[in-house]
């Protein structure tokens, strides 16, 4: 065989960890190769993930804002068809423009693009399956593992993507379900729930715990959220687990009871999207030939500089630690290579910011109030209604409220929590003045242009030191 060509760095995933990695690595100039396996660049995000998922939720939104709230808008439509194909190629079309367009960038920064399987054959040598058969191996310096997650499986429900889905089939459905059961209320679970509610379907999510909206969200801000969601139609379970399922029939039978014991009761659907959370994926990539290994959570273990216990091969994104989110992995993406090129490099793990893309849509950073009571922090907090926001109401959209929570004393911001329309954008103000360290009273004394959304940011500020003007 040929001795493998030797890179600075090689890539192990082209998700959003690995394909920015790689850009990242070609504009510091160093000789760099991604692997990746799925014959397209982007990962679980660009692919099957927040691409297509944001697709379906605003193409969903507005087919659902065009049926039920036009006459009041002084509108008149004729006949309002959903047209699923069309919705599902909208989406195609979205993300192969997108995954084309990361090819494109490899090109114009130097990177070697490898559409194949990747795993260690030693320290420095990655060898490679070819999508197209065949084999290859590649020598890195430095080796990143970036190979993201997968759904975790709901035991005992076998997952067909037709009638017990994941997020992966909650994107592909070539039809509207009558009956959809939810098997965990957290992001997906309301995203792809929602989405499937808007188009018709009768949806009923079951949470495990006592609020929905998953971990971070905070509980004023999620009870608020199901108070809005249960209004759009969807249904709530909370405290209630799912026992068993049977899938032999035409519809799923679930078996739930409460979760701290009670009576069982049978929820039947023709669809069940299992939404219970993600876990790291690191299968077959040859750990055995290198010793490396988990931990109990399925995560590699790594140091500040996200480095293994084999110095030159780090790790980043959903299979190590931290918020499964594609936002953070691209910030580690780029401190990963500045702590290759330069040996040191900078995340700021308490601003990384969470949006959920229902309907409003809820976001937030920092802490929440239980995190800051937990950690005995004394703190205030100030809130404002989208009700009392003048483009809210003008809009017709003027549900949610904007929170924020500041320390008690020196009034630095320790946490923004909205729900509310546009809240996914809204949040980059708080994160800024998260980051930045400034106090509500910093954001509050700032102009804020009118009428916007934005001013029930400055005016919850405001009612955080002192008052809000409108309310
Ligand atoms: P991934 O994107 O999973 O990429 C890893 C890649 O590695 C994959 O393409 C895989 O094929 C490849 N790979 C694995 N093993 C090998 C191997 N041995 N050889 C070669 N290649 C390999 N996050 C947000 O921030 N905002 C959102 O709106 C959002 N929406 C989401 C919606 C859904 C339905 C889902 C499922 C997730 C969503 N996420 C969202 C999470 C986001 O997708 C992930 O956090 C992000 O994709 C993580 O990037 P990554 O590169 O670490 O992993
Ligand atoms: P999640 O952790 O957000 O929510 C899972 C929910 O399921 C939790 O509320 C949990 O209490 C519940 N649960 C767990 N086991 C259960 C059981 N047996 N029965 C009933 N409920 C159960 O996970 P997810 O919604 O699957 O999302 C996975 C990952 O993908 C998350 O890390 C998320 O950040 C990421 N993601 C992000 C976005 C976004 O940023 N907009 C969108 C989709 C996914």
């Amino acid at each position: 065989a040929t001795p493998a060509e030797e890179k600075d760095l090689v890539i192990i995933g082209g998700g959003v960890a690995g394909y920015v990695a790689a850009i990242k690595a070609g504009q510091e100039g160093l000789k760099v190769a991604c692997i990746e396996k799925r014959g397209s660049l982007g990962g679980t995000c660009l692919n099957v993930g927040c691409i297509p998922s944001k697709s379906l939720l605003n193409n969903s939104h507005l087919y659902h804002t065009i049926l039920h709230d036009s006459k009041s808008r002084g509108i008149d439509v004729g006949d309002v068809k959903l047209n699923l194909a069309g919705m599902m190629k909208a989406k195609e079309t979205s993300v192969s423009g997108l995954t084309k367009g990361i090819e494109f960038l490899f090109k114009k920064n130097n990177v070697e693009y490898i559409k194949g399987t990747g795993s260690f054959a030693d320290e420095h040598t990655v060898a490679v399956n070819l999508v197209d058969g065949g084999e290859t191996s590649v020598r890195g310096k430095n080796i990143i593992i970036a190979t993201g997650s997968e759904a975790t499986p709901f035991p005992g429900l076998t997952i067909d993507e037709k009638k017990v889905i994941t997020s992966t089939g909650a994107i592909a459905l070539t039809e509207v379900p009558k009956k959809m059961v939810v098997i965990g209320g957290g992001i997906i679970g309301l995203e792809m729930g929602s989405v499937w509610s808007r188009l018709g379907a009768e949806v009923t999510v079951v949470e495990f715990l006592g609020q929905i909206g998953g971990p971070g969200m905070d509980a004023e801000i999620s009870k608020a959220t199901q108070k809005i969601l249960t209004k759009q139609g969807m249904k709530f379970k909370l405290n209630t687990k799912v026992l068993s399922g049977d899938t032999s029939s035409a519809e799923v039978a679930l078996q739930v009871e409460a979760a701290k014991g009670g009576k069982a009761e049978t929820l039947n659907a023709d669809v069940v999207l299992v939404a219970i959370g993600r876990r790291p994926y690191t299968a077959g990539l040859g750990f055995e030939n290198i010793g490396l290994e988990v931990d109990n959570r399925g995560r590699l273990v790594i140091d500040q500089e996200y480095r293994t216990k084999i110095p030159h091969i780090r790790v980043i994104g959903d299979c190590t630690f931290g918020p499964m989110l594609a936002h953070k992995a691209e910030e580690e993406a780029v401190a990963v290579i500045e702590y290759i090129t330069k040996s040191h490099g900078h995340v700021n793990y308490n601003a990384i910011p969470s949006v959920m893309y229902t309907h409003p849509e809820v976001a937030w950073v920092g802490q929440n109030e239980a995190e800051l009571k937990e950690a005995g922090v004394k703190y205030k907090s100030g809130s404002f209604p989208f009700s009392a926001n003048s483009r809210a109401k003008t809009n017709q959209d003027s549900d949610g409220l904007v929170k924020f929570l500041a320390d008690a004393e020196t009034d630095r911001i320790l946490g923004v929590h909205i729900v509310g329309p546009n809240a996914g954008e809204m949040i980059a103000e708080g994160t800024l003045a998260l980051e930045y360290g400034a106090s509500t009273e910093d954001v509050g004394r700032t102009s804020h242009a009118h009428p916007t959304l934005a001013e029930a940011f400055k005016e919850a500020a405001m009612a955080t030191y002192g008052k809000a003007i409108h309310y």
